[in-house]
């Protein structure tokens, strides 16, 4: 049982009434299927292939990414603490053949019987729905084993990111559904690497990630200012 429940039950009632549309690559979650291929490649390079290794998704929602990682070879297990997304999730991966194990649970109390047991820990454009994103980023810390390398990505908070990620996302393309995104709980670069630093990770990269509504594709850049990515390790025992 967990004490202080660290999730946002609005925010998850907006994942649960459109997770029928979650692999529906036009629909409501289009731009995670657009940005998938981007994201698995940042990961795969990152952290030297994903083969056989230990993976922990949080905030897994219908499975893209999880699927995604297993489908190139690591055990992945799931959370989330959406019902229906995670039920789609499951029928998914089991149609497509792939296997990943999910489960509804907050990163906080899966860390309870999970301490030092991922090579890689994924939590992907989640921290901006959660009241205590540090929260979250501890217990993942907890998670992964030493040497271990996590990943990070959410939106900066800034005129252009207000512009871009609601505006134009939200408004203008429509490639997200109205009130997805809430400003106030968008993340600075500085603010994350805080919180990543407080749960004693070492921030090793940052990835910026832009849209081209042209092309209708993403891609990387440098610059930070509106989505991003990040990766930290977590030193060994005796560093
Ligand atoms: N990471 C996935 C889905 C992102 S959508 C991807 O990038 O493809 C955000 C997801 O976070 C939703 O599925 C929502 O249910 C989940 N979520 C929000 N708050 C959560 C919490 N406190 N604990 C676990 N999952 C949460």
């Amino acid at each position: 049982m967990e004490t202080f429940s660290n999730v946002d039950h609005e925010e998850i009632a907006k994942f649960e009434k459109l997770a029928q549309e979650w692999w529906n690559p036009v629909g409501s979650f289009k731009p995670l299927h657009q940005l998938n291929p981007l994201r698995m490649n940042y990961i795969e390079r990152q952290c030297d292939g994903f083969f056989e290794k230990k993976i922990l998704d949080v905030g897994c929602g219908g499975g893209i990414l999880s699927e995604g990682m297993a489908k190139h070879g690591a055990v992945v297990t799931g959370i989330d603490m959406g019902k229906m997304p995670l039920e789609i999730a499951k029928q998914h991966a089991s149609t497509s053949e792939v296997n990943v194990s999910y489960h509804q649970s907050t990163a906080e109390s899966f860390s309870t019987d999970h301490r030092s047991y991922f090579d890689v820990i994924t939590c992907m454009e989640m921290l901006e729905h959660v009241p205590d994103p540090q929260a979250v980023i501890l217990a993942c810390a907890d998670m992964l084993k030493p040497n271990g390398c996590i990943f990070f990505s959410t939106i900066n908070r800034n005129f252009q990111s207000y512009i871009k990620a609601i505006i134009g996302a939200e408004y203008v393309l429509r490639l997200l559904p109205k009130g997805t995104h809430q400003y106030e709980k968008f993340i600075k670069p500085s603010e994350l690497m805080e919180y990543i630093e407080y749960a004693k990770l070492h921030v090793e990269d940052t990835m910026g990630i832009t849209y081209n509504p042209f092309i209708e594709k993403f891609s990387y850049t440098m610059k930070l200012d509106v989505n991003y990515m990040v990766m930290a390790t977590k030193p060994s025992a005796s560093s």
